[in-house]
């Protein structure tokens, strides 16, 4: 028995046919609508990704225990509905009920960021952790919860938005893209450290970040690290302030829960040892309780470019 994976995002909606280990036999992708003009169009094209999986992996229907959809948004996995979705402009889309018609099998939906930290669970860096904190660093900052084995959601499958809690009550602080101040992922997400290099480079233009940003034709998330690596003093002094800013969250996420081990994937998790290791350390050396009980592990998401398929079929496991 197979599973399939479908990880709709922005851009694309991909689909894989997986084993129940985690293997990824075939894989395909639809470019995502620029706009769904009716509430059927989103499902009308993963139904195209999941006939096109089984037509070109050449299984049958029921070879299939399962599908998964990761969606990016807000989702009522209970009930299969699409809330809202602001990448792809979707709104109350009961998307469950409109592929049941077509499909006599178990599908599941869920947060793109939950999909992600069960993946990682199953079948990645997590396997073997009773308790686990994923937090994805990308054009936000998701969070997904493992809670004794489980995937954790809160009422009506609405909670787990670790990305905004406040770390900064001030008047100065940075405004997030949900209305409020001061959330973490206003300071912690690949956008914010864009945003945090770019006004450094603006008092440092001496600094070995302009000529990696020009080379790059923009500055990016790695522009800073790069330049730090390199010994950059300005470049090193944004990493130093980033990794400040990652770690006071995950403090508190830490006290938490004090998971057996926080999973950071996104982007920025690329940075592998050079963004984990100052960060294992802070947070060990400073959250509730660090001298009587054993360090919390934290290290990089280990799924990649497949994390999206993986997460959303260990949703039908
Ligand atoms: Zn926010």
């Amino acid at each position: 028995m197979y599973l399939i994976g479908i990880d709709v995002g922005g851009m694309s909606i991909k689909g894989g046919l997986v084993t129940q280990e985690g293997n990824i036999l075939f894989k395909t992708t639809l470019p995502t609508a620029e706009k769904y003009n009716d509430s059927h169009g989103i499902s009308e094209d993963i139904r195209k990704v999941i006939d096109a999986v089984i037509q070109g992996a050449k299984v049958s229907v029921d070879q299939i225990k399962g599908i998964g959809i990761g969606q990016p948004g807000s989702i009522d996995s209970k009930n299969g509905v699409i809330r809202y979705s602001n990448n792809i402009a979707l709104e109350n889309v009961p998307v469950i009920a409109q592929l049941k018609k077509y499909y006599d099998l178990p599908i599941y939906i869920n947060n793109d960021a939950n999909c992600a930290a069960l993946g990682e669970h199953v079948f990645g860096a997590g396997k073997g952790y009773n308790d686990v904190v994923f937090v994805t660093l990308g054009t936000g900052v998701g969070t997904g919860f493992i809670i004794d084995g489980k995937l954790f959601e809160g009422k009506d499958c609405a909670g787990t938005e670790g990305g905004h809690m406040q770390i900064d009550i001030s008047d100065s602080a940075c405004a997030c893209t949900c209305g409020r101040k001061g959330c973490w992922e206003a300071y912690a997400s690949a956008t914010a450290l864009i945003r945090q290099t770019k006004s450094a480079m603006d008092g440092a233009p001496n600094s070995l970040m302009h000529k990696l940003a020009k080379e790059e034709g923009k500055v990016s998330g790695k522009t800073a690290f790069c330049a730090a690596k390199a010994g950059d003093e300005a470049g090193q002094k944004v990493v130093d302030k980033y990794i400040d800013y990652v770690t006071s969250g995950l403090i508190n996420l830490v006290n938490i829960f004090y998971p057996d081990a926080i999973l950071i994937g996104g982007g920025i998790s690329n940075e592998k040892e050079y963004l984990t290791q100052p960060i294992q350390k802070a947070v060990n050396a400073a959250r509730f309780g660090a001298k009587y009980t054993p360090d919390v592990v934290i290290k990089t998401a280990s799924l990649k470019n497949d994390a999206g398929i993986l997460g959303a079929a260990a949703l039908a496991l």
